[in-house]
Parts: structure tokens; C-alpha cells; sequence
């Protein structure tokens, strides 16, 4: 594969933008050598500035459910920009999208558009604090939640950890208000909200682990998480930017059964544009501006051309059969790469929830943030390499989950087995 003209790109990037991006996973740091520089996508492919195709299993992080520049996706942001790009007057497209996402998720009877799943993670947890009067958050290991200042702590060892933050610029002071704890571990949960639990404002959590890899919730662990939070009048908040409308039309909160209290979303809602919202309960919702005290806004929130790609995205996925489908091919994924490897003798075991998957190189099962981190990051990096150069791009990290879209059909999983069984007959050396 001839990477010329990405390799030109980068150099000059690479002075221009930090680490020559402008998202730290995108610079390949952790497998090694170069990011490619994407030239345009269609369906479920990626073709780079030299010309090179690849089966994308990543579609931009999780937007593109239904494939890249979908032809009705691309119509409906044409018929709305013609239009206007921004308003910063309310605009019909919004009632509809927020009409959409209280239908399909019932937990949320009113939402709040903003930008990107950062803002709506850090707009929750101001939520959470104005509503209860508390300043201490939970979250769990391995789980992402964006860039907020509050969010950027990590585990220590034990059950509970004061926060440490892991990015300089976090003030001490801010993390400390941060509780972690390891995920399905009920215990360490009700240890928790016995000691501190009349100080803690809102639990946050990835319903389904995806930033671990892809961690799946123990039978009972999310229910168990909702009534420490009924009993102590904390808020719980489902962070779905990845799993909403990824793993079931409803997100993880209708797979299992659990009705949080907010629900934060990005990705899939915006149909590959700059979008993010949150939603939940009526009576806390009343309580953000201008309705109520709690101040949260955005000079483009709810634009009219992100609310048209989101809502022809969450018109797609309402088809009959959607996730039925997505789910199949997936299991193919997972169950074609498996016995590749054990054909190849690579330690290996998959993840996954319906069209959302982890791929681990060790044996399972995966339970939780220990056993994902134990994978061998080292042989991960040689398939990832390897499958990139016969045309397959799956995360350039071990520890990000992939994605499927409606449009990876049979003819590009295929092609994919055929890559992962050379490439695990190599590893395997
Ligand atoms: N929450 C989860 C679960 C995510 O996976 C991400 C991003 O990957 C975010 C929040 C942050 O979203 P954004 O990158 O749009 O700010």
C-alpha cells in the first residue's frame, strides 16, 4: 500500500496540530507508525488520500450506524442547508428531535440539544449537582465520559480512591469531588454509598463499557447501581454517546431493563455531525435555564443541518429488522475472527452487544477493567497493522470498541476473515 501523500499530510500537520490531530487517538500513538488521512467514505468503507480502501469498522467512533454519506442521510442535509446553515432562533427540526428521542427513550420526557458528548456529560453532572445540592460523582474504571475537568481521574487500586487527576490542568481540588470505582463490582458499590452516600450527587456510568474495550454488565449490576441511587437520592446517569441507539433502538437502559435518571447521548444523534444531548426526568430537566436556575447554553446547539443528519439517521434505524440484522453480521464478525484464531493457536476471546464489539488477546471471559487491561496490548498492535494493510481498519487501540453498520454485508466480512486468518497465522509465530 503506497501512503504517500498521508505521509506528506502528517509531516505538515504534525507542526501545525498537536501531535499532528485533532483527537489524540487519531495520531496511531499506541499501535505505532502513521495515521492515514481520509479523502472521502461511502457505505462500509474508508478511502484514504492515496487512494486505498478500507472495511472501516470504526465509522468516525460510532455515528455512522447506517453507513458513511448515506444517501438519505446526505439528502436531508442538502434539502436543510440550502436553507441556512444557523439560525440562533429555535427552528422547527429541533421539536422533531426532541419528539424522536423522548419516543424512543422513554426515560427522557425532556432533552436538551448541545454539541458533543463531552458537553452533555459535563451539562448531567451540573444537573445532578444543582439538583441534589451535592458535589461528589461516581464513575467506574476504564469508563470515558468525554474531556471534562471532572471526568479525567483515574482508578487507583482498592475499592475507592480519592480522585487523582491524570491530565495536568485538572485542579487537585475538583478531582477529589471524583469517586471511582470498579465496574461489576457490586460490593465495592454498596461500600461505597454506605460510607458517603448522603454526599454523593450522581452516579455516571457506561451502561455497557465501551472505552474499556467492550465490557459487558454483569445480570443485576445496573438494577444494583439503581436502587443504591433511589435509596440515597443520588442521580443516576447512563452515559449512552456510544451504546444509545447503538446496541437497540431504546440503548442499553431498554436491552436491560433500566430506567436511569438522565441519560446523556452523541454520536448516532447526530448522524455523523457535531452533536450531543442529555435527557431524563421532568422535574430535573425543569430545572436548566431558562426554566429553571441551572445554567447551560450553546451559541449552535440544536443547528438546523446537524438536527437533519441525526433525524434521517434515527428515521434508518427505525426500520423493521434494523438491529436484527446488525446483530447477525456482527455475531459473523465475532464468530469468524474467533475461529481464525483458534485455528491460528492465538490466545483471543470477543465482546459485544449487538452491532458494538471488543476483540481481546487473551482468553476470556471478560468480567471487568483488569481483564480487558491484561490483553496483550503487543500482539493486538501486530494485527492491528496487519489487517490495516489488507484493507481493514479496525481502532487504532486495544482498548476502543468497534462498530458495525448496516452497510458491512457479507462481501466485506468476508474479506475481513480472509485478512484475520492470515494475519492471526502470522501473529501466532
Ligand atoms: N461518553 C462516551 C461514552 C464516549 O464514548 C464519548 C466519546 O467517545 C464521550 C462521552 C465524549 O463524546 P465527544 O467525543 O463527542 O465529546
Amino acid at each position: 500500500m503506497n501512503h504517500d501523500n498521508s505521509h506528506a499530510l502528517f509531516q505538515q500537520a504534525l507542526d501545525l496540530m498537536p501531535g499532528g490531530v485533532n483527537s489524540p487517538v487519531r495520531a496511531f500513538k499506541s499501535v505505532g507508525g502513521e495515521p492515514f488521512f481520509a479523502k472521502r467514505a461511502e457505505g462500509a468503507y474508508l478511502i484514504d488520500v492515496d487512494g486505498n480502501r478500507y472495511v472501516d469498522y470504526i465509522g468516525s467512533w460510532g455515528p455512522m450506524i447506517a453507513g458513511h454519506a448515506h444517501p438519505k442521510v446526505i439528502a436531508a442535509v442538502d434539502a436543510v442547508m440550502r436553507d441556512g446553515l444557523s439560525f440562533g432562533v429555535p427552528n422547527a427540526l429541533e421539536v422533531t428531535m426532541a419528539q424522536t428521542i423522548t419516543r424512543l427513550v422513554p426515560s427522557c420526557e425532556m432533552v436538551r440539544m448541545v454539541n458533543s458528548g463531552t458537553e452533555a456529560t459535563l451539562s448531567a453532572i451540573r444537573l445532578a449537582r444543582g439538583a441534589t445540592g451535592r458535589n461528589r460523582i461516581v464513575k467506574f474504571e476504564g469508563c470515558y465520559h468525554g474531556h471534562g475537568d471532572s471526568f479525567l481521574v483515574k482508578a487507583g487500586s482498592g475499592m475507592l480512591t480519592l480522585g487523582v487527576p491524570n491530565s495536568p490542568g485538572v485542579p487537585k481540588t475538583l478531582a477529589d469531588l471524583t469517586l471511582t470505582l470498579p465496574y461489576n463490582d457490586f460490593e465495592a458499590a454498596t461500600r461505597l454509598f454506605d460510607d458517603l452516600g448522603g454526599d454523593i450527587a450522581g452516579v455516571i456510568v457506561e451502561p455497557i463499557v465501551g472505552n474499556a474495550n467492550c465490557i459487558v454488565p454483569a445480570e443485576g449490576y445496573l438494577q444494583h447501581l439503581r436502587e443504591l441511587c433511589s435509596k440515597h437520592g443520588a442521580i443516576l446517569i447512563f452515559d449512552e454517546v456510544m451504546t444509545g441507539f447503538r446496541v437497540a433502538l431504546g440503548g442499553a437502559q431498554a436491552l436491560y431493563g433500566v430506567t436511569p435518571d438522565l441519560t446523556t447521548f452523541g454520536k448516532i444523534i447526530g448522524g455523523g455531525m457535531p452533536v450531543g444531548a442529555y435527557g431524563g426526568r421532568r422535574d430535573l430537566m425543569r430545572q436548566i435555564a431558562p426554566s429553571g436556575p441551572i445554567y447551560q447554553a450553546g451559541t449552535l446547539s440544536g443547528n438546523p443541518v446537524a438536527m437533519a443528519a441525526g433525524l434521517a439517521t434515527l428515521e434508518l434505524i427505525q426500520a423493521p429488522g434494523f438491529y436484527e440484522n446488525l446483530e447477525a453480521r456482527t455475531r459473523l464478525l465475532r464468530d469468524g475472527l474467533q475461529q481464525a484464531a483458534d485455528a491460528a493457536g492465538v490466545a483471543f476471546t470477543t465482546t459485544g452487544v449487538c452491532a458494538m464489539f471488543g476483540l481481546y488477546f487473551r482468553e476470556g471471559p471478560i468480567n471487568g477493567y483488569a481483564d480487558a487491561m491484561a490483553s496483550d496490548g503487543a500482539r493486538f498492535n501486530r494485527f492491528f497493522h496487519g489487517m490495516l494493510q489488507r484493507g481493514v481498519y479496525f481502532a487504532p487501540s486495544a482498548f476502543e470498541a468497534g462498530f458495525l453498520s448496516s452497510m458491512h454485508g457479507e462481501t466485506e466480512i468476508a474479506h475481513t476473515l480472509a485478512a484475520a486468518r492470515e494475519v492471526f497465522a502470522d501473529i501466532a509465530a
